[in-house]
């Protein structure tokens, strides 16, 4: 069966999908090359006439050609334009085809590849596009012989409540993800080439085990399907349907809208996904007892804690589904459509920044709150007897990991809301074990601190992070915990994850940090609340004493003399009300760009300078910089100020080593102010850089030779020699601080300054970009 010209133009021309492109969809995006020859698809509906579509459309395919059983179907493909040709006789219609794609329902596939298996050529690559993967792959295994190694079992993780090629889509796979579930027996070649199709089409493939493959679905897209079956079948039985669905209102649409899919098809999924399907209905079936316990038993707090663990890890999800931050998710909820205030977030998962020279920055600029306060403000409001109040907690990712992860051990979180948050404390022994590892993200506090916390605890517990927490080293917090009784394991070369075995007595020490590191002490300090005696930590040079601080706010008292801090274990925390002031470390970027740009006066209010926290601004005004502290007071026991910024005319210094650590974090921004300042800028002695969310030495030094600035890279440190510098692009490597201090370079820079990978600038400072913006920094989000 052929589609006749009706435009007068031969047939092959008219239909070759380049041609057809040219002349009918100017603009399109066209392969110059089709990536196969003939593509054979097998099962013309939604999916398999949605793959035509996108094939035809992005020029991937020399000639297209559906088989089906139903002659119907194959005229209406035709007549549709989404394929050439067609053939009932499967065998017949994959003839000559370098790509088949099968995508009829899946207790089809058997039958299905069986039929077409005598038509197919020796190197055709066969794939589909099943919702079940495990009994496909059955059936392949069982019907296509020799061709079997060339099978690629996929599916497409996109779909409509309709059905048929009638609802075919060229665009239904764009922006969507395809997963491939390739077995042992898989030719690696021919996983390439049917990856390579779906990214042509703007899919994003993921691979996984084809096992792993069904669970997951059977959890996030089979169960919710026969949840919302279930839950309208129900309804309907009674009596009184009618009037119920009459008064029904816009949340029954939108949990039973999956209702209106395809009985046909879920039949069928739901047959062929049995018993993953089985064993996460069993899973719902717990979790909605423990529900219903709650309301019949009026636990207010179970219920609390059942709504609010759900709430935020439905936002995790809506972020991950939309490839946009945790923190958009959370602040915006579904609506992907960005308010005012937020047109400078991209849409992008992982946004460029694209500054242009010149600008200054005036006016007052609130920088969200301390990360380090906000971390541990959970931590101890989870453990302490009462109920906590935060205000101006950091709503980023690091520190809604920290607060994700108590949820997850049974502590109810209300929150955060602008900033506030309310701690329902569990006392010191009352958390529960988490159902699954604990996920920190990218946050490296987060992992040390727990780590700390949670060796004493009764139950087992392991802590994972992302792909760059997963390459810091946490054997230095392992250690000091080992000798104090802990066991705890960590990953290849000391990574995570960490792996802590529960119900261990702890004895307190005495530790003699090896390396200036606030996260070590507080996690033996931490650990040390469980410990019997007194444990003892003594710092090589200051570091933060957020930990020290907050423990006495809650009421727990810490020894503290010269280098040395101690408490005894076996006490109790008193919930408190907590005001966490402004993060200085945030500020860091802005004290640096109103000094190097001509012209800036900028206030910060309301910044914690905290004395092991201000290393910077003591460097930048060495190197000349004019910044006022007003305003002086007392926040919840750490001191407070407001930061009045003025350019000045910087120069060159030979950073104090007593100044290394209590600026550690901010070096990113103090090189960029070296980088404009008259001479040369040394720092020694900040070896720690280089295990940081990036090597920060190395990073920084390729981001200033990118822009032209004079250095030298030491295995401790780097010297900067100062003067004018161009543009460029700069590779963040997925660190915030790195991204956000050469935004504050363009202040200074003769060209534009490109900085890619800036989606971890939200986990420390959400909105940086709107604020650097309306600060006077030409700054573009892409
Ligand atoms: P569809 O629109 O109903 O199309 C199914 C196609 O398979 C039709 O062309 C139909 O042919 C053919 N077919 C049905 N029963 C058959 C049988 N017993 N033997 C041979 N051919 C048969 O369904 P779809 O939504 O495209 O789903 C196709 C596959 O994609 C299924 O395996 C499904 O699990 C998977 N999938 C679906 C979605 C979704 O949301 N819809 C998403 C991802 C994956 P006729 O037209 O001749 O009847």
């Amino acid at each position: 069966m052929r589609r006749e010209p009706a435009c007068g133009i031969p047939c092959q021309i008219r239909f070759a999908p380049r041609e057809v492109l040219l002349q009918c969809e100017p603009g399109a995006f066209v392969m110059s090359e089709p990536l196969f020859n003939r593509i054979a698809v097998i099962g013309l509906g939604l999916i398999g006439g949605s793959f035509a579509a996108a094939a035809r459309k992005h020029g991937l395919a020399g000639s297209i050609v559906a088989g089906s059983r139903s002659a119907r179907t194959l005229e209406q493909g035709i007549a549709l334009g989404v394929v050439d040709e067609g053939s009932q006789d499967l065998a017949e219609a994959v003839k000559g085809a370098d790509l088949v794609f099968v995508s009829t329902p899946v207790s089809a596939m058997g039958k299905v590849l069986s039929a077409l298996k005598p038509g197919l050529s020796r190197t055709a690559i066969i794939t589909d596009g099943g919702s079940v993967k495990g009994n496909v792959i059955t059936a392949a295994h069982a019907s296509l012989g020799e061709h079997y190694s060339r099978f690629v079992p996929g599916h497409p993780i996109a779909g409509k409540e309709k059905s048929g090629v009638g609802a075919a889509d060229a665009d239904l796979y764009r922006d969507h993800r395809v997963i491939l579930t390739p077995t042992e027996a898989t030719d690696p070649a021919a996983t390439a080439r049917v990856r390579a199709i779906w990214t042509a089409m703007g899919a994003e493939v993921l691979q996984m085990a084809p096992d792993y493959h069904d669970q997951v679905l059977a959890e996030t897209s089979h169960l919710p399907h026969l949840l919302a079956f279930s839950l309208v079948d129900t309804l309907a039985r009674q009596g009184d349907s009618t009037e119920i669905f009459r008064y029904a209102a816009g949340g029954f649409r939108d949990f039973t809208r999956i209702a209106s899919s395809d009985p046909v098809m879920w039949h069928d999924i739901f047959r062929e996904n049995k018993a993953a399907l089985l064993q996460s209905l069993d899973l719902f079936s717990d979790g909605i007892a423990r529900f219903r316990q709650a309301v019949s038993d009026d636990d207010s707090d179970a219920l609390m804690g059942i709504m609010t663990r759900a709430n935020t890890a439905r936002a995790h999800f809506m972020a991950m589904n939309e490839r946009t931050s945790y923190t958009r998710a959370h602040h915006s909820g579904d609506n992907t459509t960005m308010t005012d205030s937020t047109i400078l977030q991209s849409k992008s998962a992982n946004p460029t920044f694209v500054v242009t020279p010149g600008g200054r920055l005036t006016g007052r600029v609130r920088v969200p709150g301390d990360k380090s306060m906000s971390h541990r403000s959970i931590m101890l409001g989870s453990l302490a007897e009462g109920v906590t109040q935060v205000e101006g907690f950091l709503e980023g990712e690091d520190a809604l990991a920290t607060l994700q992860a108590f949820r997850d051990m049974g502590v109810v979180i209300e929150g955060p809301h602008n900033g506030q948050v309310t701690i329902h404390g569990v006392g010191l022994h009352g958390l529960k074990a988490p159902t699954k590892p604990l996920y920190m993200g990218n946050s490296g506090t987060s992992m040390r601190l727990l780590t700390g916390l949670l060796a004493g605890q009764a139950f087992d517990v392991e802590l994972t992070g992302d792909a760059s927490l997963s390459k810091r080293p946490m054997e230095r917090v392992a250690s000091p915990l080992r000798e104090m009784g802990a066991q705890i394991s960590t990953g290849n070369e000391g990574r995570p994850p960490v792996r802590i075995r529960g119900g261990q007595p702890l004895k307190g020490i005495h530790y003699d940090l090896p390396m200036a590191s606030a996260q070590v002490k507080s996690a033996v300090l931490l650990g040390g609340l469980y410990a019997e005696g007194d444990t003892s930590v003594t710092e090589p040079a200051p570091t933060r004493d957020h930990t020290e601080r907050m423990l006495g706010g809650f009421g727990y008292e810490v020894r503290r003399e010269g280098a040395t801090s101690a408490l005894t274990g076996g006490g109790t925390l008193a919930a408190c009300k907590l005001e966490v002031p402004a993060d200085i470390s945030s500020a860091a970027f802005f004290l640096v760009g109103a000094s190097i740009a001509a012209d800036s006066e900028l206030t910060l209010p309301h910044v914690g300078i905290n004395p092991t926290r201000t290393g910077v601004i003591d460097i930048l005004k060495l190197m000349g910089a004019d910044i006022r502290l007003e305003n002086q007071r007392d926040a919840g026991g750490e001191p407070v100020a407001d930061l009045v910024v003025k350019a000045a005319p910087l120069k060159g210094i030979e950073i104090p080593q007593e100044l290394v650590p209590l600026a550690i974090d901010e070096f990113p921004a103090i090189f960029i102010a070296a980088a404009c300042a008259e001479g040369d800028t040394v720092l020694r002695g900040a070896e720690e850089l280089r295990v940081k969310e990036s090597d920060r030495i190395q990073v920084m030094a390729d981001g200033l030779a990118a822009l032209g600035v004079d250095h030298e890279v030491f295995e401790d440190g780097i010297r900067i020699s100062g003067g004018s510098f161009g543009g460029g692009e700069i590779q963040s490597h997925g660190d915030h601080r790195i991204a956000m201090s050469f935004a504050m370079a363009s202040l200074r820079a003769t060209g534009p300054i490109t900085i890619n990978d800036c989606a971890n600038v939200a986990t420390s400072f959400p909105g940086f970009a709107q604020l650097a913006a309306h600060a006077g920094l030409n700054l573009e989000v892409k």
